[in-house]
């Protein structure tokens, strides 16, 4: 059978769907997207089939009308996952997806795998989280297990005061409580894997997060080459205990000079949104070129690539669609705060050129802070 006319399904219609149907459409591939909002942004590009998770009536029939499904979205409950898989095929597969989504299961892997990471407890009563609180000490942060991202479902704790705080903030949920580690830097992998276990990864990106939202990222980040294999290596190793398939991210701390496992996320990533225009082959096209049994594409960068994300509402568009070599991404999402709702790219041929555009385009949208550490980075 050929790829061509295949049709992929996705679990989740935000904008990561809309670009992997973006990113498919010149293979000749089609998409269905399944989510219950019916402002889903990437029902813009892709028909949209709008259900709930636990609706097996409508996910039979996604599944009699996909050749594969994939996920937009982490926090598809694990028995929908695995419903699915009698019905279609599925990628990454559900074990994959049952321990990103939960931070205690993750954090365990990262272990098992020889990856370090912040010391954390399990947290399941406010007993727990005083002793914890005595162990690990303030400044440290409380996460739900479950259901966080972009900084929701997270209390930081100063002092061992907070403990009822924290408690009650997270209206006692089972959680895992964090030391808050005084990073120097944190990075990113993405990583691709195919069906028949290749691997392969971008370079590494380097982020910064502004109310623990992705604001900006740098790829390939600078002064990493002795970290870079490092941290290939553990996300290969990841990747093949999970026998995952498709991209996913590996999120890490630069801690003392050595390297902390934050999270991963079981598919394509904020952070790799770069690849589109600053590779040869995007985290969008291989994923689906993985899910689908295809030849991986090439993933290596082409110069100096920055990303800038737009939280809560669009800048102007003019400064940036005038600026050579930049690239404008609006999600086509109503404004509101805290909410991704596009982003820029800007290439360069070296930092130096990538200094002169992001000085130009921050000073034309206002946005000094945001590109500020960025040009730190670039000195
Ligand atoms: P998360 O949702 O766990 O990725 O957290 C979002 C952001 O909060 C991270 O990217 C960091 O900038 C910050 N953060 C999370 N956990 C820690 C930690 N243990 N120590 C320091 N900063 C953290």
């Amino acid at each position: 059978m050929t790829h061509s006319g295949s049709t992929i399904g996705i679990l989740g219609g935000g904008q990561l769907a809309r670009m992997l149907a973006l990113a498919g459409a010149p293979l000749g591939l089609r998409f269905l997207v399944v989510d219950n909002a019916e402002e889903a942004c990437a029902a813009q590009v892709a028909p949209l089939l709008r259900a709930d998770w636990r609706d097996f009536d409508a996910l039979a029939d996604f599944a009699r009308r996909i050749d594969v499904a994939t996920f937009d979205f982490e926090n598809v409950p694990a028995d929908t996952a695995h419903w699915l898989t009698e019905h279609t095929r599925v990628f990454p597969n559900p074990r994959a997806l049952s321990i990103s989504q939960d931070r205690l299961a993750e954090k365990s892997l990262f272990h098992e795998i020889g990856l370090a990471t912040p010391a954390f407890a399990a947290i399941d009563s406010r007993d727990d989280l005083a002793r914890a609180v005595e162990r690990i000490g303030t400044p440290s942060i409380l996460k739900t297990r479950r259901l966080g991202y972009d900084g929701k479902g997270q209390f930081r704790l100063k002092s061992p005061a907070d403990v009822d705080a924290a408690w009650n903030a997270l209206a006692g949920a089972p959680s895992i409580l964090e030391a808050f580690v005084p990073f120097e830097r944190e990075l990113s992998v993405i990583a691709v894997r195919s069906r028949d276990g290749e691997f392969r990864t971008w370079p590494l990106t380097q982020n910064w997060h502004a109310d623990g939202i992705l604001s900006a990222s740098l790829a390939p980040a600078p002064d990493s080459d002795a970290l870079a294999p490092i941290a290939f290596a553990h996300a290969r190793r990841i990747a093949e205990e999970l026998d995952y398939v498709g991209v996913f991210a590996l999120e890490l701390f630069v801690c003392d000079g050595g390297l902390l496992g934050n999270e991963m996320a079981p598919r394509v990533h904020n952070s790799g949104h770069w690849t589109i225009e600053g590779a040869p082959a995007s985290q969008f096209e291989n994923h689906v070129r993985a899910v689908l049994g295809l030849p991986l594409g090439d993933t290596s960068a082409l110069g100096v690539n920055v990303m800038l994300n737009w939280v809560g509402e669009l800048p102007q568009a003019n400064p940036v669609l005038a600026e050579p070599r930049a690239h404008w991404h609006d999600y086509g999402k109503s404004a509101r705060p805290g909410r991704k709702v596009g982003h820029a790219t800007l290439c360069a041929n070296d930092a130096a050129e990538m200094r002169e555009r992001l000085l130009r385009i921050g000073a034309a949208l206002g946005r000094e802070s945001q590109v500020a550490p960025v040009l730190a980075a670039l000195r």
